[in-house]
């Protein structure tokens, strides 16, 4: 070996001794882009308990602002945060304009059948039977309500199954990422929250096709079934729902990115107010109303409760009535407040902070 030779060669050395650490300082997964479906004058399926396009932003808004507090490192953009109409090529157009390096819609089922149930996740492509043409039909409609359609989408016409034939020639570049984040969104469904998985399928959605991510639509259950309608119309649920994407979306960050280090800043600084309180304070509330924007108290929303208290987190205004020191007695004020709004729930709070039932019962005993 001339020395020129060997040069390259402790070069090459130390360059593949660094190259871990590098990769970890120049992650994969930066900017994620949560796609609310729907919006505005499209309000998506229509269940008993209210439309899909108001549940699946809440779960939308819930699942960034997991990401936003967990994981500080990355961007999270949604394509909507409000009520308004979006078509669904700028919703792509969106992702590809930040970069995205995922991109995560969110939809739910609704069929003119009480019957089905279950969570699906779909990733871009063709099942060979068109079993999932329903579906792709219902979400891909939308364009329909949107101005000038013709001139935007051409010969493309949401409700013919020759239209899709086009849009499944193609070469999938991200199909092997997109499966697997797909897959852990619902592991996380069925084994962590226990609902029933339909597994993860494959369908020419317009949203992700002209994606440049990795990039997965996800069905969180039909509202036309009565038990997953009510289950996804409480706040419970669709948190429940929002904390599993999340955790799929943290762990498929983990197997691109290696370990992450979780924010911790919020926590401490609760931690310093409760060493100074010798006597913490628990107490019992009943949550009744949530909304990602502020509601009046005096707002004809409240259905005439008085004194309801509010409070945010994860950027959605909680609406509370009630304080009392034991479960039991919060329990009475629950029975009271279902009749006005028969979802309504008990929550705990220690020092203002909110806590789980079991956890404040367990302060309590000690
Ligand atoms: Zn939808």
């Amino acid at each position: 070996m001339n020395q020129q030779k060997q040069l390259i060669f402790f070069i090459l050395i130390i360059f593949i001794f660094q190259a871990p650490v590098w990769s970890q300082n120049n992650p994969k997964i930066k900017t994620v882009v949560i796609d609310p479906g729907h919006g505005g004058k499209d309000s998506g399926t229509i269940g008993k308990y209210g439309y899909e396009k108001d549940l699946v932003l809440d779960v939308s808004l819930k699942v960034g602002a997991y990401i936003e507090k967990y994981i500080p490192g990355v961007k999270v953009i949604y394509t909507r945060s409000t009520d308004v109409f979006i078509e669904l090529r700028n919703r792509a157009k969106i992702a590809n304009k930040h970069n995205a390096d995922l991109f995560i819609s969110i939809h739910a089922n609704g069929v003119n059948n009480p019957k089905p149930f279950g969570t699906e996740t779909y990733v871009m492509g063709l099942d060979k039977e068109s079993k999932n043409f329903g579906v792709v039909k219902r979400e891909n409609s939308v364009i329909l309500q949107e101005d000038n359609y013709q001139e935007q989408y051409g010969d493309f016409k949401p409700n013919s199954a020759e239209s899709y034939i086009a849009l499944t020639l193609f070469q999938n570049a991200h199909l092997k990422q997109s499966l697997r984040l797909a897959q852990l969104v619902q592991d996380q469904f069925k084994n962590r929250v226990g609902r029933k998985s339909r597994g993860v399928k494959q369908a020419p959605f317009w949203v992700l096709w002209t994606n440049k991510s990795p990039s997965i639509l996800i069905e969180l259950g039909f509202v036309s079934n009565p038990e997953e309608g009510k289950y996804l119309s409480t706040d419970e649920g669709r948190d429940y729902m929002a904390s599993a994407i999340y955790r799929a979306f943290k762990q498929y960050k983990i197997e691109m990115d290696g370990p992450i280090e979780e924010s911790t800043n919020s926590t401490n600084r609760e931690e310093d107010t409760h060493q100074q309180k010798t006597q913490n304070d628990i107490h019992f509330s009943i949550q009744f109303l949530t909304s990602p924007k502020k509601i009046s108290l005096n707002s004809r929303k409240m259905k005439g409760l008085k004194n309801v208290q509010e409070y945010k987190i994860n950027n959605m205004y909680k609406y509370t009535y009630g304080s009392e020191k034991t479960l039991d007695e919060i329990k009475k004020v629950q029975t009271k407040v279902r009749k006005k709004f028969p979802d309504a729930f008990a929550i705990a709070f220690k020092n203002g902070k909110k806590i789980s039932i079991p956890e404040a019962l367990k302060e309590i005993k000690n």
